[in-house]
């Protein structure tokens, strides 16, 4: 009898593995540190040998530090910082180049070249997303332009494209598997929502032979064994970050949403077997699936400064010593004494798509305090998600009614209810803080036969506290109006 999954959680700064019991309790945990390197401004690579290093260490040390027997393991589940493109040789399994992480810009003149080109409007009907930087295609595309050779061995078949999920299980698996899921295939800007599958006229676009591309299976699949520790051990779940924790917080149905709190904030709402297009510049993506299933789908929207507004607190105005300090002062007060934070450091995302705004404080008189702006600031974080939150009901035309939470500033009591507040929704803050390994987890779990199905996971993760909006609809609507003002004076500055 298995009793146990593996969780191999690969994020932008660290390679984590999580071992998790049948009832989702941690057994144990490993975690290595991966650093980036940036050889430019604006440019992020790390070494794609030194990704997978870190992720063996870990599973390596986490099995150990459990001291269970491998062979107890039922099945192993990915979930990987998505976008980072590897490119490497079929032959030897040498890398080409570095990996290119998500947060890289260096393709932006090409990203410009294909909006001259006219082909946003094809670009964004087949696969969800506007034309940017952060997508891996045109990062394939760079490397393919930019290593000697590469290009002419790309298409003679020689080379290799994988998003993290696909590098590692080629990697652990010694160039067995060449797979990736629905939900890393959406983010390359290749994949087409509809067909589910690559889209030969994007490919041509960007000029990528099709041989370079992995297979795509549903997130919850079986995708090939590993050796292990002298085990044989089944690969069973894949599936990008924010879609695996989109899973791991149970989030099934259409209607159901989750926020990531942490440097940024990360909103998904799933939309079944519906794709919606966003006339508010949220991004259409592919939610996790399992084998047998139909595709199902997602919005996302992003708040670009969110925990990391904190950080600025700490860090850049050392105002607080601590980021869960910010929590002690803002109820100090009892209200933001009319002050508001913008925290547009790196311009506006969804629904502003302001790249040129520049953050502010507004609302100042002789009687704000370093309270005042503390909480203005935890506001700010639930103002910008609430704008998401509006986005998302104004594109599916649904009411949503819960908001499911995770993330390092999730833990905040006072912004959890200031949400549940402004936004007049439920707040479910999870008692499981790994919702992203717990995705994994679950999907490999169900696909490989360890758990029943997504009803038994749900039972599973049934401990929560939930926050209830308190706030009369006269104060919330004052404040939201204020909200938007200070967002039109931060923008007209
Ligand atoms: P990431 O995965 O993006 O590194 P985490 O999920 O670890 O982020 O969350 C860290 C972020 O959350 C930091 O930006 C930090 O400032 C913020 N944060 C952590 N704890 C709190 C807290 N109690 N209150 C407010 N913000 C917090």
């Amino acid at each position: 009898m298995k009793k146990y999954i593996l969780a191999l959680d690969e994020g932008t700064t660290s390679a984590r593995s999580i071992l998790f019991d049948r009832d989702m309790n941690i057994v144990a945990v490993a975690q290595n540190e991966v650093p980036q390197i940036f050889p430019k401004p604006g440019w992020v690579e790390q070494n794609p040998l030194e990704i997978y290093a870190s992720q063996f260490a870990s599973m390596t040390e986490c099995v150990a530090r459990s001291g269970i027997s491998p062979d107890e393991i039922a099945a192993v589940g990915i979930t990987n910082q998505r976008e980072t493109t590897v490119v490497w040789e079929k032959a030897t399994g040498r890398p080409v180049y570095n990996a290119i992480v998500w947060q890289c810009r260096r393709t932006a003149d090409i990203c410009d070249e294909l909006v001259k080109g006219g082909h946003a409007d094809e670009i964004a009907e087949k696969t969800g997303l506007k034309i940017d930087a952060y997508f891996s295609g045109t990062k394939i595309k760079w490397i393919l332009d930019n290593v000697e050779g590469a290009r002419e061995k790309a298409e003679r078949g020689e080379l290799l494209f994988g998003t993290v999920d696909t590098w590692l299980m080629w990697k652990l698996s010694g160039g067995k598997i060449h797979l990736t899921d629905n939900t890393n295939a959406s983010r390359t800007m290749l994949y087409s929502l509809s067909k589910s599958d690559w889209d030969d006229g994007l490919l041509d676009i960007l000029g990528v032979p099709k041989s370079m591309l992995p297979g795509i299976k549903r997130s919850g699949a079986y995708y090939g064994e590993i050796d292990f520790m002298g085990v044989k051990l089944p690969i069973c779940g894949v599936a990008g970050d924010q879609q695996s924790a989109l899973f791991g917080q149970c989030c099934f149905e259409s209607g159901e949403m989750k926020n990531t709190y942490g440097t940024g904030c990360f909103l998904l709402a799933h939309t079944g077997s519906r794709i919606v297009k966003s006339g508010h510049g949220l991004i259409t993506t592919a939610a996790a699936s399992l084998e047998g299933e139909g595709s199902e789908y997602a919005l996302e929207g992003s708040v670009f400064v969110g925990g990391a507004v904190i950080q600025w607190l700490r860090d850049g105005l050392h105002f607080i010593e601590e980021a869960h300090d910010s929590e002690y002062f803002a109820k100090k007060v009892k209200d933001s004494g009319g002050v508001y934070v913008v925290p547009a450091f790196t311009g506006l995302g969804a629904p502003y798509w302001d790249m040129k705004a520049k953050g502010a404080i507004l609302g100042l008189t002789r009687g704000t305090k370093r309270p005042h702006i503390i909480r203005a600031a935890l506001e700010s974080i639930a103002y910008q998600t609430d704008d998401v939150i509006k986005s998302i009901a104004g594109d599916t035309g649904v009411k949503l009614s819960a908001l499911k939470v995770d993330g390092g500033a999730s833990a905040n009591d006072f912004l959890m209810q200031f949400q549940a507040d402004i936004s007049d929704i439920t707040v479910i803050r999870a008692e499981m803080k790994e919702a992203t390994a717990a995705g994994a987890a679950y999907l490999a779990g169900i696909a490989s036969g360890f758990f029943k199905d997504k009803a038994e996971v749900k039972a599973l993760s049934s401990n929560h506290r939930a926050f209830l909006p308190q706030m009369t609809r006269e104060e919330r609507e004052k404040k939201l109006s204020g909200w938007h003002d200070a967002v039109r004076g931060c923008r007209a500055y």
